[in-house]
């Protein structure tokens, strides 16, 4: 591929009061459904993008600037944090929830792959009967609650939001400590 063909994955946060209008007007697709989750690509409202996009650029720098210029096109999606109750494991033990089913991280960390890869290479020492389903989920479930509360520090460390920096920075001493006591 050359540099000209490379594509360029992006990311921006964007704020939006939940159940508001501006919320309802992105989440509105070009043919008026309205989606619970994601727009997908072509289906946003060019007016929505255009209006969003206005209002950041003169606040930007030029390559920041040219890389929202240079997209005509992308998609909305909501970012939550979500990681599944209680167990991975069901039937049995027999289907076993990894990757996104199991934990959903906010893009910005770029660890979603290598999250997948891990809950799947650490399954092999529960089949090799090293280790339990249950400590298999302990561990993964710790590792997950880590990265998730890491990224929301670093999305309030990004968007330097104080209040909510300090409450992530609480939250994440207090995973420590419970898995420090945890460890006794
Ligand atoms: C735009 C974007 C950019 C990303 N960038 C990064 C990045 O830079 N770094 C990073 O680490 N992660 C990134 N991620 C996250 C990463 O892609 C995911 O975390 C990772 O793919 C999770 O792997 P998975 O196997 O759990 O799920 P998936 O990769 O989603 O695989 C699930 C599979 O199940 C299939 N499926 C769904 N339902 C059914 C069904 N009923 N029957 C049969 N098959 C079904 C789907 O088609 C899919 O192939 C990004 C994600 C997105 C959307």
């Amino acid at each position: 591929m050359s540099p000209e063909e490379r594509l360029l994955n992006w990311v921006w946060y964007y704020d939006v009061p939940a159940s508001s209008d501006s919320m309802h007007q992105i989440f509105t697709d070009i043919h008026g459904k309205t989606h619970h989750n994601t727009v997908l690509r072509g289906l946003v409202k060019p007016s929505v993008w255009l209006k969003h996009r206005a209002l950041i650029l003169p606040k930007i720098t030029t390559p920041f600037r040219e890389l929202l210029l240079g997209t005509p096109d992308p998609f909305v999606t909501k970012i939550r944090d979500a990681v599944c109750d209680e167990t991975a494991a069901y039937l049995d033990g027999k289907a076993v929830l990894v990757g996104d089913a199991f934990v959903t991280l906010r893009p910005h960390i770029g660890a979603g792959t290598e999250q997948a890869a891990f809950h799947c290479l650490a399954l092999e020492a529960v089949y090799d009967g090293q280790k339990s389903l249950h400590v298999w989920d302990r561990e993964v479930r710790a590792r997950a609650q880590l990265l998730g509360l890491l990224s929301i520090l670093f999305k309030h460390m990004a968007c330097m939001s104080v209040v909510p920096l300090l409450g992530s920075v609480c939250k994440l001493g207090g995973f420590w400590f419970t898995q420090r006591l945890g460890r006794r």
